[in-house]
């Protein structure tokens, strides 16, 4: 009896999890280029840190209480038994590197960037993944206000440099431990007072977190959030100098920024400064960029008192904008095509593409198929402007056929003189 033939059904992606498909990698490779020779220029330097990490490190850093941990991120246990996670954020492993590797002997401060996919088990929409790139920043060391100023600065021109210019970064500072003791009090009973009014999640953080409350995107929550007392008001001395000095900073070097009293952000981590960057008129108001001063993190995983103060940049939201707007990136197209005709010349085109390559020439062949016509159609939709015709004949006679399909001339050319002979045709056609 026949076999009973086996139903072949995909395996799909995991929701919220996507493919960077060809024709999008020149939006990623044009971002990177972009982010890094900018962050270079900033003097900032490169980290990768694992993408698995202990739990205990988010835990610790971002925060127990805060939604990345307690519903978002990805843990699981290995067979050796470690209790490891997903990364959900850069800063606390940039933290960790630094404290693991001695940075604290280098100069002061410590400048450093990363680019690499982050998990966080949010519900998928548009602009919210599972998966997502992150480019970061992070200076470990430095307590002034330039800092802030030259994160956002930064963050700011790597944006508006890959492609989109009307941004405004929106501001606040969220103080110290010192200022969040009289503030509390003063929101709390503001809160209480109004529990009705409130979202089920905010009711039950009106006595654990309700700093975090003014974070809270429920249109009911936020109507009450409006006339809510505003943190910018119980700065101490410092964090209010802190914080004016950052805001002269920035329109010294004519950065656009809104005063938002009641942007916190979502992290535990964050003192002082906060900020996000939108595109300006955004009516959804997408957070491209979010970031903001640390002081106390370093001091969670050792006994130093070391500042810190980061952003990331989100990369697809920034990218899905760019396509949106319709700003196209070239797809770098082969220079060269090498048509073929008998198994001689296939065998020889070999080496020839080989030697192409090795001098530096973006070169295509389509060895599987042997008839002249189909292989110059490949080449026509390619979009490539020199062909080269090698048949039996010509290897014989060790020359190749040089096409310019430009202006439909063409020349015999010695083999060995090709390569010279190509570089002097793709300087001319430029
Ligand atoms: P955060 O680490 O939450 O401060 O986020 C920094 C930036 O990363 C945000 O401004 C977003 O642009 C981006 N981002 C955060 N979460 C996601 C997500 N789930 N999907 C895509 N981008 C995200």
């Amino acid at each position: 009896m026949p076999q009973k033939q086996r139903k072949r059904v995909l395996v799909p992606s995991l929701s919220g999890m996507h493919d960077i498909l060809p024709q999008d990698q020149g939006y990623y490779r044009k971002f990177q280029e972009i982010a890094e020779k900018l962050s270079s220029l900033y003097n900032f330097q490169r980290i990768d840190t694992p993408v698995l990490e202990r739990a205990e490190l988010f835990i610790k850093g971002t925060g127990a209480i805060t939604d990345i941990v307690q519903k978002e991120m990805y843990t699981f246990r290995t067979k050796g038994g470690d209790w490891v996670a997903l990364r959900p954020e850069g800063t606390p492993p940039v933290v960790r590197a630094y404290l693991e590797h001695g940075m604290i002997s280098w100069i002061q401060p410590v400048k450093l960037y990363y680019f690499g996919p982050f998990f966080r088990h949010e519900s998928p929409q548009a602009g919210r993944y599972r998966e997502f790139r992150q480019f970061g920043l992070e200076v470990i060391g430095e307590k002034d206000p330039s800092v802030d100023v030259e994160v956002i600065a930064l963050s700011y021109n790597i944006v508006s440099k890959v492609g989109i210019k009307k941004l405004i970064v929106e501001i606040n500072s969220i103080g110290c431990k010192k200022c969040h003791s009289r503030f509390k009090k003063n929101l709390v009973r503001y809160l209480e007072k109004r529990q009705i009014g409130l979202c089920q999640n905010c009711r039950q953080r009106i006595k654990s977190n309700p700093l975090r409350l003014l974070d809270c995107k429920e249109e009911k929550c936020q109507l009450l959030i409006q006339t809510a007392p505003q943190i910018i008001d119980y700065l101490c001395q410092e964090c209010h100098n802190h914080f004016k000095n950052v805001l002269e900073y920035l329109e010294e070097i004519r950065i656009p920024y809104n005063l938002n009293p009641y942007l916190v952000r979502g992290l535990d981590y964050y003192n002082r400064t906060v900020f996000e960057i939108i595109e300006e008129g955004d009516k959804k108001k997408t957070t491209l960029v979010g970031g903001g001063r640390y002081d106390g993190l370093v001091k969670i995983f050792s006994r130093r008192d070391i500042p810190g103060c980061g952003s990331a940049i989100g990369v697809e939201r920034v990218l899905n904008k760019l396509k949106s707007e319709e700003v196209k990136t070239e797809q770098e197209k082969p220079q060269i095509f090498l048509a073929q005709i008998g198994e001689l010349a296939k065998k020889k085109s070999l080496k020839i593409l080989e030697d192409l390559r090795k001098a530096n020439i973006k070169a295509e062949g389509a060895l599987g198929k042997s008839n002249l016509k189909s292989q110059l159609s490949i080449a026509d939709k390619l979009g490539i402007k020199i062909v080269l015709i090698l048949g039996q004949k010509e290897v014989i006679e060790n020359r190749i056929l040089v096409r310019d399909m430009k202006r439909g001339q063409q020349d015999l050319v010695r083999i060995e003189n090709l390569i010279p002979k190509i570089k002097k045709f793709i300087k001319k056609l430029k």
